[in-house]
């Protein structure tokens, strides 16, 4: 355990009333008051009063502590017992070094997506990055973003300058937890993961250490992957980015009352026509109970491969369409999705290589779905560039050689809701189980995968535990799934 330091302990005192009562002598088993004051006098008075620009501490009694410990997945209401909200890096080092004095375990916070509630807790202090939204170019037109920033906001940055970064749809997801776990969205096939753009990051350790690693680090390469609260708590990163394509054009295929056979005949022509798609393109079927959508996108005019694909899917679907060349700002919004907290269960379903992986359990699942209200099974293209043999060297994403990601969804309204649907769920991850899937996305994790490091780091796992020895001996970052000493 890290030992306390008594400068940083002074500074903490004066946080203001909640600081105060967090920090009081009396709190603290290890210290009196007596000799607790005698410190207090040894500080210089211009330290203290720079913290309140750095964190604010705040408990359950407090009023702003509800709207900070509520996540988008409201089926999970965690009360984590002290919630730093941090605007700067040396605020992050502070909430890192109370968390050492007060023996808490430490969780992190940025755009609060998880799909496991792995950024809240009920018996910790939670680092909530979300109020960090600086954001910086550089002449060479990469952007450094601190972690509070979330897509659309680096959207909005990015696209009136004409660039792009390889990144998720979905609006108010966070680029951070979305890039340590690798990222992926409409432009990796041409551009890679989110985390292959990734060159720098300002990294505070489970010890309290502020680092900045760039260029060959170790650290580095682990926060490509595999940095999810894991070890560190990531401040700020450095992004290349792309000129960013004059248009964006999607494509629809409908089906509806399906029955297994057409929705499976489906899934097969879907995988046998992806495999001939640009890298310009994205797909993904989506199979919402009896009713099947499929999209397509592309943004460059290489579209053979789009319009063999459409070609060949709106002869056996209900209802086709080819919508306009759209500017892209105009046309990624249709995408940013729900914006506000909703009660889901979301999961990876298994990454795979081929039709042939899955045809074995596809039947079962299939009917599964079409029989179970609210469930949706979908299958995204990822390949093309992903698979880089430059990109494998820098970055700790074990998956690369797989071009197909699956995922489970359920979406309900009230808690009453939640148990039907779980069940359901269980029961198609099984057959997937059963069937020998066992590769996932360490950004749609499940509490109930079994040995989910493997599943989520694969041979790079030995890598990782050896980073999380190094910067974090105590194990003092931790979620349920947060990597083992
Ligand atoms: C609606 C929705 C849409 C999505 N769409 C996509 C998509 O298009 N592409 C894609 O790849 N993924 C997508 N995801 C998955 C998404 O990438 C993960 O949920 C991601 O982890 C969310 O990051 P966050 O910062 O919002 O979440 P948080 O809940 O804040 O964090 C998620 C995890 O990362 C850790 N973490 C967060 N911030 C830091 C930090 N600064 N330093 C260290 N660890 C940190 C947390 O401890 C936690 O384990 C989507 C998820 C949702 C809910």
């Amino acid at each position: 355990m890290a030992n306390y330091n008594r400068r940083d302990f002074a500074k903490l005192v004066v946080l203001g009333g909640i600081g105060y009562t967090v920090f009081a002598c009396a709190d603290d088993p290890k210290k009196d008051a007596s000799t607790a004051t005698k410190e207090e006098e040894k500080v210089t008075p211009k330290i203290p009063e720079l913290l309140p620009e750095n964190i604010k501490l705040y408990q359950k009694a407090d009023a702003e502590y509800q709207d900070l410990a509520d996540r988008f997945n409201k089926r999970f209401q965690q009360s984590p017992t002290y919630i730093a909200q941090c605007f700067t890096t040396q605020g992050v080092a502070d909430a890192v070094e109370f968390a050492n004095y007060k023996d808490l375990k430490v969780v992190v916070k940025s755009g609060g997506h998880s799909f496991e509630g792995f950024s809240s807790t009920n018996d910790g202090l939670v680092v909530d990055v979300s109020a960090m939204k600086k954001m910086e170019w550089r002449p060479d037109h990469s952007l450094s973003v601190e972690t509070g920033c979330i897509l659309k906001e680096i959207y909005n940055e990015m696209l009136p300058k004409q660039r792009i970064l390889p990144s998720g749809s979905c609006a108010t997801v966070g680029i951070a937890g979305l890039t340590l776990g690798g990222g992926y969205g409409f432009f990796s096939r041409k551009y890679g993961l989110t985390c292959d753009s990734l060159q720098a990051i300002t990294i505070v350790d489970g010890q309290g250490n502020i680092r900045h690693e760039s260029g060959n680090s170790a650290i580095l390469k682990a926060c490509k992957g595999g940095g999810n609260g894991n070890f560190g708590i990531v401040t700020k990163m450095k992004f290349r980015t792309y000129q960013a394509p004059s248009f964006f054009q999607a494509y629809r295929c409908k089906a509806y009352k399906l029955d297994t056979a057409r929705a499976k005949n489906l899934l097969e022509t879907w995988f046998r026509y992806t495999r001939s798609l640009p890298n310009t393109a994205f797909s993904a079927f989506v199979l919402n109970g009896k009713t099947l959508t499929i999209l397509i996108t592309n943004y460059s005019n290489d579209n053979k491969g789009v319009m063999d694909m459409y070609n060949a899917l709106k002869e056996v679907s209900d209802k086709a369409t080819i919508g306009s060349k759209r500017p892209l700002p105009k046309a990624l919004k249709t995408f940013y999705g729900v914006q506000h907290p909703i009660y889901f269960k979301n999961a990876c379903a298994g990454l795979y290589k081929d039709f042939a992986e899955i045809e074995g359990c596809i039947d079962d699942v299939i009917s599964k779905v079409i029989s179970s209200r609210g469930l949706i099974y979908q299958v995204n293209t990822l390949g093309g560039n992903i698979n880089s043999a430059a990109s494998e060297k820098r970055s700790v994403y074990p998956h690369r050689s797989y071009p197909y990601l699956s995922e489970l969804q359920s979406y309900w309204d009230k808690p009453s809701q939640e148990v039907s649907r779980l069940v359901a769920f269980k029961e198609v991850q099984d057959r997937f189980y059963k069937q020998g899937i066992r590769a996932h996305y360490r950004n749609y994790p499940d509490i109930n995968f079994k040995d989910y490091e493997t599943a989520y780091y694969g041979k790079y796992l030995p890598e990782l535990k050896a980073i999380k020895k190094q910067l974090d001996p105590d194990n003092r970052i931790q979620h349920p799934q947060s990597i083992s000493l």
